[in-house]
């Protein structure tokens, strides 16, 4: 039987990421935004299904798929390395995560700047990520462009800030600097150490 992919439910009640991210905004940006990835993406796999051994043009269909594709698996992440400030978001890491980024960063603020200058430098479209790269074993940040580009198989992702207009937009409209701010009191990082446990 073939499977498609399927939006996945928030971890916390939509209302419960504010005031840093209102219900509103995270209201569109779940139910539009990251729904629309889901069936774009499952509309080229229909397609694939379709059009398999037929000329079709591969190139653009694997452009469009790797671009939903990697619309839909980046918001499944980012939701699930937010937190509600009540259930335990924001604050300070703990563990593995903690010892890290203090020995490749020299500390949590110098990271944290790090990080806000990061995603603020994002042109257009894309992402902030931190990355494990287990050959160096070194935290690596990293913009990746759109949804799908800047991306390596050898590094592990354990924590995305989407940097899309989309994200932002009806909470702090233009400035952008606020909502990078605001993220910090609503990681989840607990999620985080654990992927970067589980690696
Ligand atoms: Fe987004």
């Amino acid at each position: 039987m073939e499977k498609f992919y399927s939006l996945p439910s928030l971890p916390y009640g939509y209302g419960e990421l504010a005031p840093y991210i209102s219900e509103e905004q995270l209201r569109v940006h779940h139910d539009k935004h990251h729904a629309a990835y889901v069936s774009g993406a499952n509309l080229i796999l229909e397609k694939m299904d379709k059009t398999r051994g037929e000329e079709a043009d591969l190139k653009c269909v694997s452009r469009t798929f790797g671009f939903n594709v990697g619309g839909f698996v980046l918001h499944s992440m980012f939701w699930k390395n937010l937190a509600p400030k009540h259930k335990g978001g924001g604050g300070q890491p703990e563990g593995k995560i903690a010892e890290a980024i203090d020995g490749n960063f020299g500390s949590f603020n110098d990271f944290k700047a790090d990080f806000t200058r990061l995603a603020m430098s994002v042109e257009g479209s894309g992402w902030a990520a931190l990355a494990y790269c287990e050959m160096t074993q070194r935290l690596i940040p990293m913009q990746i462009e759109k949804h799908n580009m800047n991306i390596y198989p050898t590094l592990h992702i354990i924590m995305v800030l989407d940097a899309f207009e989309h994200a932002y937009y009806i909470d702090y409209k233009n400035e952008k600097a606020k909502f990078f701010e605001a993220f910090w009191e609503i990681v989840d990082w607990e999620e985080v150490n654990r992927r970067l446990e589980n690696i």
